[in-house]
């Protein structure tokens, strides 16, 4: 048996985003009892591209949160020092044509790990409960969506703006899948990944979705050990009892395919966490 200890779950959420449980430190909390070396809460960035009007507080907190959000995550950084390692992250929508305010934005304050995601695709949410009915409507549609997410992907990665990319395969998360891979289009996000050095999370939280598989999936997986792609350990908690979720079948099958560590980021800077069976 794997244990989880000395472990960092790089992506977990809070109450502030209106679709999660618990305050910051019960997460940390969890963490601890686990014996991870460090946790990083990353909860959703407000919606910097939108007007005010629009901001759904189902998804994402609101701009004048933010302040707070850093704040409490700086203070439980103090507090829990020695114990385990709290990271101050934030999980970013990549918008195309609003890269600079995000630019600006993650300036403004001391993230260590800045998740990029890409959720929104020019006014579709790709992983909202409100857009399964979008994949219900058949092939075509489905199509549509993979193909339009890897394009804003590669972009998104190309931005060089993320330390790591959260759920790299997400529209599968309902269980619809392309009649054949976007083989090439995975190509280019693998060339990007690769150039700009940006890491990529194991993430767990897709067996908790229907689809019941982690993000990214087997075959994925397997081209990017081989592109040399660095790896991060995410849960994606949106509650504090589903920190460290599925490690240790994440760290085995790591393992299997020759990854020997993970990340871990401290002031936007990598530090290496080596994997081994206990
Ligand atoms: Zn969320
Ligand atoms: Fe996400
Ligand atoms: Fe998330
Ligand atoms: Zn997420």
């Amino acid at each position: 048996m794997l244990s989880t200890s000395g472990l960092a779950d790089l992506h977990t959420h809070t109450f502030r985003c209106g679709h999660a449980l618990g305050h910051e430190e019960e997460y940390v909390e969890k963490a601890v009892a686990l014996g991870l070396a460090a946790v990083a809460i990353t909860d959703h960035i407000p919606f910097y591209w939108l007007p005010p009007q629009a901001h759904d507080p189902t998804l994402a907190m609101a701009s004048e949160e933010l302040p707070s959000y850093v704040e409490s995550v700086l203070a439980l950084k103090e507090k829990y020092r020695g114990t385990v390692e709290v990271l101050l992250g934030i999980e970013a929508d990549y918008v195309e044509g609003h890269e600079e305010k995000l630019a600006d934005l993650l300036e403004r304050y001391p993230f260590d790990v800045v998740l990029g995601s890409v959720h929104w695709l020019d006014g579709l949410w790709v992983d909202a409960p409100s857009s399964l009915r979008l994949y219900q409507q058949g092939a075509d549609q489905v199509e549509a969506i993979w193909e339009k997410y890897w394009q804003k992907l590669e972009k998104a990665i190309r931005t060089g703006l993320f330390d790591i990319m959260a759920h790299l395969d997400l529209p599968k998360k309902f269980g619809f899948f392309p009649e054949k891979p976007f083989t090439d289009l995975e190509s280019r996000v693998l060339e990007a990944l690769a150039v700009t050095g940006t890491a990529v999370e194991v993430s767990t939280a897709g067996r908790r979705k229907p689809v019941g598989e982690d993000y990214p999936s087997p075959a994925l997986l397997h081209r990017l050990v081989a592109a040399g792609v660095p790896f991060v350990l995410s849960s994606d908690a949106h509650a504090p009892e589903e920190v460290g979720f599925g490690f240790q079948e994440a760290v085995s099958r790591l393992l299997a395919f020759g990854v020997r560590e993970t990340l871990l980021f401290r002031q936007r800077q990598r530090a290496v966490l080596p994997l081994r069976r206990e």
